[in-house]
């Protein structure tokens, strides 16, 4: 919810006084050895009122770009000079990210954590910690980015899924310059945005990273760039003093996985690169046979860009290789 000039924000453990800022933990589970599982959050009350702006990272655990963008936020957010609240949850998935794996090895029958919101008190372990984070967030947000990437299995460039509601793609667009990649969400249920944008409020998810992206210079390039876009939409919401960016040249359109039509190395064509607009059928990749022949093509399903590319060449016939935007026009 807004705060007031003089209310505390609490979330979970923390509880911050205007002016400050508290880490904390939204109480989880009790494993079998007796380890707490909680959820990390770092809650920052502005000195004056304003919405509250809630992120959240690492609900897949092999994604650390979000939290390493949260860790460098938090050093850029100060509260005597915000308005409104922001609450960062670096990693919402903290078993998942311990193992590096997408989700809790200890839970493969609620694996996949951002299919699960707003979660079950009764049902397994994840769908229990989902629902203690959902009880965290859902009275205290009023607009909430996910974080993620390519993960272990690839690289994605700057997308957004947002519900197409205005609220939905003011806050894509306060992501800021680059980001102008917004797709409609396919994933209609299941994942915090989804939960937020049922009880009337706003979520979107935004991607960027993953394995290919994990060199010292372009894990930190992946960092600055999510972290300069939270303190961009602290700018638009006026809770900080500073100049938004917008993206340019943001378009509608549907994301689309694209599989491999054969099994073998995978090769993009010269010249083509993430988020540069293609014609329906301009070819994107070819795969060749481990003799060096050609064995298959890949081609744009539509006028669009691809903005994800799996991190390992090999194929086999079947397996997603890309994930394309088929472009339906400008954003206005
Ligand atoms: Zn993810």
């Amino acid at each position: 919810m807004s705060t007031n000039a003089n209310d505390s924000v609490s979330v979970g453990t923390a509880t911050a006084k205007p002016g400050e800022m508290v880490r904390g933990a939204i109480p989880g589970l009790d494993m079998a050895g007796g380890v707490k599982v909680e959820i990390p959050v770092i809650v920052i009350n502005g000195a004056d009122a304003g919405p509250t702006f809630w992120v959240n990272a690492a609900i897949h655990g092999d994604e650390p770009e979000g939290p390493l963008a949260c860790a460098l936020a938090s050093k850029r957010i100060d509260p005597s000079k915000l308005r409104g609240a922001v609450v960062l949850v670096p990693c919402v998935n903290p078993m998942a990210f311990s193992a590096a794996e997408r989700g809790n090895p200890l839970d493969t029958f609620a694996y996949d954590m951002n299919r699960i919101y707003p979660g079950k008190p009764d049902g397994y372990f994840t769908d229990r910690l989902a629902h203690a984070h959902w009880q965290a967030m859902k009275d205290v947000a009023d607009m909430e980015i996910s974080i993620h990437s390519g993960g272990a299995h690839s690289f994605l460039d700057k997308a957004i899924f947002v519900d197409e509601r205005p609220e939905s793609v003011e806050l894509a667009k306060a992501m800021g310059e680059g980001w102008g990649c917004i797709m409609s969400n396919f994933t209609k249920t299941g994942s915090p945005m989804a939960a937020m944008n049922s009880v009337g409020k706003v979520g979107i998810t935004v991607e960027l990273g993953g394995r290919s992206y994990t060199s010292p210079e372009r894990f930190r390039y992946v960092g600055e760039e999510l972290a300069k876009s939270i303190v961009n939409i602290c700018y638009h919401y006026d809770m900080l003093d500073g100049q938004a960016t917008y993206p340019s040249d943001a378009t509608i359109g549907q994301q689309e996985a694209l599989l491999a039509p054969s099994s073998g190395i995978f090769l993009p064509e010269e010249g083509v690169d993430f988020l540069k607009m293609m014609k329906k059928g301009d070819t994107i990749a070819r795969i060749i046979n481990v003799f060096g022949d050609e064995v298959g093509v890949l081609r744009a399903p539509a006028d669009g860009m691809f903005f994800g590319l799996r991190a390992l060449p090999n194929v086999n016939q079947g397996d997603w290789c890309c994930f394309f935007n088929k472009v339906e026009g400008p954003r206005e």
